[in-house]
């Protein structure tokens, strides 16, 4: 038997307009339940959708980001069922004409490249939310009706549950760089369905295809995706039957289980949506959009490997985020050493954001900053460790490191005469010390050290220190 994975990636994301896909009311996340409705996303008789410009031009700058073609002209459908979160009884969304189409994607896994097929990035709109209470009533809010939801879909080219999270990586990234969506996975602004199943290349036998809904985190769709492998082998061994289905993720025990049996898109009984009119993007309009787009992760991490000579993993850390990866260029534009600067934002300064839950956007201190920041490091004006608690106030006060500096005296103490009074200090209080020093005990230089940077409260030049308490134990 030559069976093997073959996995494709849906995933949903809602797009960050200011206004909802086919009404004017507000898009946004958090407002009180049912305050963002109007009779168009509720549906009410009569009411009439107009789409959304911009709605239309994110999809299209996805689709060009991810390599596809945009349709010369497009339809909307209606997909036909009935739920509670849905009041139209319909959702307006793309069957056999997508926006955009025949894209692909390139993936750096373990080392190899591997080229993933974009079969489409198409638009629709998002369904409200049931809330179900732990006391079995069931209620539902409608503000999230209507707003403007993208659906890229790949084709199952993906092997492993890795090349799937380094995919949603990679994915999320892109979506925030072109600034079409916050990509948020927690707030469920962006939600993966994996399709799964196992398949000989040589028989073209297959297990049934198995569908895992709405994934909220890219670790879920890894653990699933891996669950559901391994399912699908213990029942090929077994000879347990298995079904073309939908399943769920069940978080807490790690296991998915059946939801329904699948339906087939007859089911759903699409017919074109026949109060919009066909979407025909002008060519102008779409090379507009095409010069727009920013540099993408993938050409960034590259471009930040070759000029600064970063190490792969640091260029894909700095790079995760655009306004961290801007950041970072801005310090080294401002005379910092590149591997300084990308140690210090790769340990300080993320460190400090994580503790404060804050956004590099929000961080009070400048890339110039920064750079005057490891100037002083580099000049010896101040200890690297010093340095630390220097920018923490820089980020508390937003004062310069200069200020911070002077105001604090953390100055460091170079002056040969003052440090000269300090060695023979240390020398006359720690007598055992010198005495195994002398006999050759070379770690017992550092109590003398550790006495002149606790009476200078670390400020001493540990290098200057170390060679003058050399020289001095030397002429004893
Ligand atoms: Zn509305």
């Amino acid at each position: 038997m030559a069976f093997a994975p073959c996995i494709g990636l849906e995933v949903h994301v809602e797009l960050d307009t200011e206004s909802k896909m086919f009404c004017q009311c507000r898009n946004e996340f958090g407002a009180a339940p049912n305050s963002r409705c109007c009779p168009v996303c509720l549906g009410l008789p009569g009411s009439l959708p107009v789409p959304n410009r911009k709605a239309v031009e994110y999809v299209i700058r996805t689709g060009l980001a991810l390599d596809c073609q945009v349709a010369e002209r497009c339809r909307f459908a209606r997909k036909n069922y009935f739920y509670p979160d849905l009041p139209k009884n319909f959702q307006i969304s793309q069957y056999d004409e997508p926006l955009t189409y025949g894209g692909h994607f390139h993936l750096q896994v373990n080392g190899q490249q591997k080229r993933i097929r974009i079969r489409r990035a198409h638009l629709e709109e998002d369904t409200g939310k049931n809330i179900h209470l732990p006391d079995g009533r069931s209620l539902v809010d409608y503000n999230r009706c209507g707003i403007p939801l993208m659906e890229i879909v790949t084709e199952p080219d993906f092997s492993s549950p890795e090349e799937c999270r380094v995919y949603l990586t990679e994915l999320r990234a892109i979506l925030r760089y072109i600034e079409v969506s916050t990509a948020n996975m927690e707030e469920g602004v962006m939600r993966a369905e994996p399709t799964v199943n196992l398949i000989d290349s040589d028989t073209g036998e297959a297990t049934p295809m198995v569908e895992i809904k709405n994934l909220n985190s890219i670790k879920s769709v890894y653990e699933a995706v891996k669950y559901e492998i391994q399912r699908h082998w213990r029942c090929l061994e077994s000879g347990e039957e298995m079904y073309q289905e939908t399943r769920l993720w069940d978080e807490q025990n790690s296991l998915t289980a059946t939801m329904r049996r699948k339906e087939s898109a007859d089911d759903y009984m699409y017919f074109p949506e026949p109060d919009l009119v066909p979407l025909v993007p002008e060519h102008e309009w779409i090379e507009e959009i095409r010069a727009s787009l920013p540099e993408l992760p993938s050409a960034l991490r590259q471009r930040l490997v070759e000029r600064y000579e970063l190490p792969e993993y640091g260029a894909e850390v700095i790079t995760a985020d655009r306004d961290t990866a801007v950041y970072y260029e801005q310090i080294v534009e401002a005379g910092a050493d590149p591997k300084a600067a990308s140690n210090w934002l790769m340990g300080d300064v993320m460190g400090y954001l994580n503790e404060q839950s804050l956004e590099i956007a929000d961080l009070k201190v400048a890339p110039e900053q920064l750079a005057e920041l490891l100037a002083l490091i580099e000049s010896n004006t101040i200890s690297g460790k010093i340095a630390k608690d220097v920018f923490v106030k820089m980020a508390e006060t937003g004062q310069s490191a200069q200020e911070v500096v002077k105001a604090e005296g953390l100055q460091q103490i170079s002056d040969e005469s003052e440090l000269g009074r300090l060695v023979d200090e240390a020398i006359a209080k720690n007598p055992k010390a010198v005495e195994d020093f002398k006999s050759g005990k070379e770690r017992a230089l550092g109590a003398m050290v550790g006495y002149i940077m606790g009476q200078t409260r670390g400020q001493a030049n540990p290098q200057l220190v170390n060679q003058m308490l050399r020289e001095k134990l030397g002429q004893m």
